[in-house]
């Protein structure tokens, strides 16, 4: 703009140099074109290109009177030189206050922003653990199964339980079981960190709480080998890990992968049935659920992933 401005005025400079009768024509649109400028242009930018046609302006006519002028006498043209000058001051302070304006409305702007995603975390996140809460992890397997549905992507999910979580309430009292739920989810945020086949984004944006002492993991573009050896991972380091005064915390972990024509009922359903059976089988410890792809309805297969390891 300011570039744009320039080269306008120093045009009409030319034609008032080149057609002095049409001098007092001009003075009209060199204003309409400083008009650009005052909505687009910092106060300082635009006090040089006051600045920079006063000069221009004030040079012409001084050269008029220099060489003379046949249709304008000096006074005329000092007149003319003052006229202009006063003009050019009236813009300059216009624009500062626009200029102002803008600023305050850009500041506002940005706070109006910054509460937005205040608010928008606030919305979507669980306060004590600040993993995701459950309606917006259901909001995001709702999307990963659109795109799942359209191009293939398959994804899959691991639901974590806390062991005997009730007794470490019991023991040490609620508020201290409040730290060892966000210590834990800690704990599987930096293990998640450590996922280098998933984005940054993907990976800050995985970890939800499920329930109270239950969390769930959507790994996208994972298959069920995949999740499995994540769910391990969170699993060892969650109880080689010692909390609150060197206690020792396990988890539980059911892992199920999403099988193409299901609903998200379904897959959740799985997740937690290889949960109960991790439960069922000694606790610490993850199993998984794979889906029968001949009857999808129908049998599922279950995988330890204890034995399958012992098996590879
Ligand atoms: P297991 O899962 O191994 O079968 O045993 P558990 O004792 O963990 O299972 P249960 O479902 O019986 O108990 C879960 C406990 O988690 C009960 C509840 O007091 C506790 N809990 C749930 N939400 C919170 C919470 O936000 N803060 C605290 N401190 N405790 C919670
Ligand atoms: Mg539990
Ligand atoms: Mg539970």
């Amino acid at each position: 703009t300011f570039f744009q401005c320039a080269i306008g005025l120093t045009w009409l400079l030319v034609f008032m140099l080149v057609v002095p009768e049409w001098r007092d024509l001009l003075i009209s649109v060199f204003l309409i074109g400083l008009m650009f400028g005052i909505f687009q242009l910092s106060a300082r930018q635009f006090l040089m290109l006051a600045a920079f046609a006063f000069t221009g302006f004030a040079s012409l006519s001084a050269y008029n009177v220099v060489v003379g002028n046949p249709y304008m006498d000096t006074a005329n043209l000092l007149f003319r030189v003052a006229v202009v000058g006063f003009l050019l001051v009236w813009c300059a302070y216009f624009a500062n206050h626009v200029s102002e304006l803008r600023t305050r409305l850009n500041n506002r702007n940005d706070s109006l922003q910054e509460l937005l995603s205040e608010v928008t975390m606030l919305a979507e996140r669980d306060h004590l653990t600040q993993a995701y809460n459950r309606r917006s992890i259901i909001d995001s397997l709702g999307r990963l199964r659109d795109t799942a549905l359209r191009y293939g992507n398959g994804f899959s999910i691991v639901i974590l339980d806390i062991d005997f979580f009730k007794q470490v309430n019991d023991k040490f009292g609620h508020l201290t079981g409040d730290e060892i739920l966000a210590a834990v989810a800690d704990r599987m945020r930096s293990e998640l960190r450590m996922l280098d086949e998933l984005t940054p984004l993907e990976q800050s944006r995985i970890l939800g709480r499920y329930g109270g002492e239950e969390f769930i993991i959507i790994l996208p573009h994972t298959d069920l080998d995949g999740a499995e050896q994540c769910a391990e991972r969170i699993r060892h380091s969650t109880a080689s890990h010692r909390f609150h005064k060197d206690m020792a915390i396990s988890l539980s972990a059911g892992v199920a992968t999403y099988g193409g024509q299901e609903s998200i009922d379904s897959l959740l359903r799985r997740a937690d049935e290889a949960l109960y059976m991790a439960k069922e089988n000694g606790r610490n410890c993850v199993y998984a659920i794979e889906i029968d792809r001949s009857e999808l309805a129908g049998s599922s297969e279950v995988v330890n992933l204890a034995d399958y390891q012992q098996e590879q």
